[in-house]
């Protein structure tokens, strides 16, 4: 089988393109490299031993997008590319919506002409609205408080509408909880551009000596230790539930969504002391403010994955900080200098 990615070259992407290319799948890969670098597929290409076409493409681009499909033939799609960063979606909504929707829509357009019916969304537990009852089940309520929530709560539509105006569609809309940790070669994983706004890629800076120390955002929420509880989801097993969706819609016909976690929540102190523990480093910290938007806690019902998807999220909180520490220890600048990533870790 044959699989379109969009946005392969970033963090999630890579991650899955290595999965399906162990598990047999051919895979063909875009990315307009705006948050990534070609050198994670080259790491793809040495962790798995297998090459792919790569695209150096905007999806939102349809003349090029065309091209592709007629270069090959293939039997479904997981759309990763998109924007990203929460704050930045406030202060730049029009870039957000403008990217993340037309590049859904152009996807849309394309695959409806060269009659390609199935793909695989990641959407976002951010499409949950904050007052719902936990752990967050596929029919609580949803309500974004930020542009790029709204951006993957319309683009969820979207592929709702299409697929009930055309039963040859199928798509599956993944909510992912916190992917965090990378593949364990240490070949890939997450490298953003910028001052990191997720805990890990903070955590792990500071580990490395490139930040002096983490703010832990708000030190008062009613959980057991005061800090904000989260569903951390292995990037491996995130991938791994790509290959399940990818393997289920060949049976399936319409539309759903799909919560990808582990149904279980840690704080960020939990999270800092796994990391000190499993990796013998001290990770500086300073409890601060609560951070705009933040809830005190959230965490997936992955029953369904488990049931229609036969998958379940099997890595563990240690299994996480090992593997982020060593990519980042072997990697200290990311992929922005290529360091080889050869280092051992001792
Ligand atoms: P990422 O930024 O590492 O990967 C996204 C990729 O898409 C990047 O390589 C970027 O260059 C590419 N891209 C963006 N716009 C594009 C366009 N118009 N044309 C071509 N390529 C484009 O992010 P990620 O963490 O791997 O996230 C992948 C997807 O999962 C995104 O849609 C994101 O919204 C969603 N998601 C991520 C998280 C998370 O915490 N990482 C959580 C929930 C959902
Ligand atoms: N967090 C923190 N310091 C940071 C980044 C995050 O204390 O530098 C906290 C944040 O308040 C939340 C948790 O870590 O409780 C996870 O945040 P992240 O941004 O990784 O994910 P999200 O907000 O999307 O759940």
């Amino acid at each position: 089988m044959n699989i379109f990615i969009t946005g392969g070259a970033g963090y999630i992407g890579s991650h899955t393109c290595v999965e399906l290319l162990n598990e047999g799948f051919d895979i063909v890969v875009a990315d307009n490299l705006s948050n990534s670098s070609q050198v994670s597929l080259d790491r793809v290409r040495r962790i798995t031993g297998r090459d792919f076409p790569f695209y150096e493409i905007d999806i939102c681009d349809e003349d090029a997008l065309s091209r592709v499909f007629e270069e090959h033939s293939f039997d479904g799609v997981i759309h990763f590319a998109g924007l990203k960063a929460v704050g930045e979606s406030v202060s730049r909504p029009v870039t957000y919506y403008s990217n993340n929707l037309i590049s859904t829509l152009t996807l849309c357009r394309v695959m409806q002409r060269y009659l390609v019916h199935k793909i695989v969304y990641s959407s976002s537990a951010t499409v949950y609205s904050p007052d719902n009852p936990l752990p967050l089940r596929e029919e609580s309520k949803l309500g974004c408080t930020n542009p790029y929530g709204w951006s993957k709560y319309m683009c969820e539509q979207i592929l709702r509408d299409v697929a009930a105006a055309d039963r040859r569609w199928s798509a599956l809309l993944l909510r992912y909880f916190n992917p965090v940790g990378v593949h364990p070669s240490g070949l890939i994983g997450e490298d953003p551009r910028d001052i990191p706004n997720n805990l890990m890629p903070f955590i792990t800076q500071v580990a490395v000596g490139r930040r002096e120390k983490l703010h832990i955002f708000g030190g008062d929420y009613d959980t057991p230790d005061g800090t904000g509880i989260r569903d951390y989801i292995h990037v491996v097993d995130l991938a791994k539930g790509h290959v399940a969706a990818i393997k289920y819609l060949q049976g399936f016909t319409g539309v759903d969504a799909i919560n990808l976690g582990t149904g279980r929540g840690f704080s960020v102190l939990e999270m800092v002391r796994t990391f000190e523990k499993t990796n013998g480093v001290n990770i500086p910290y300073e409890i601060v403010g609560r951070r705009a938007g933040d809830v005190a806690c959230c965490y997936a019902d992955p029953q369904k994955a488990n049931r229609l998807l036969h998958w379940r999220a099997e890595k563990t909180l240690e299994d996480m900080c090992r593997d982020s520490w060593r990519w980042q220890y072997n990697n200290p600048h990311g992929y922005g200098r290529d360091d080889g990533g050869n280092v051992t870790l001792h």
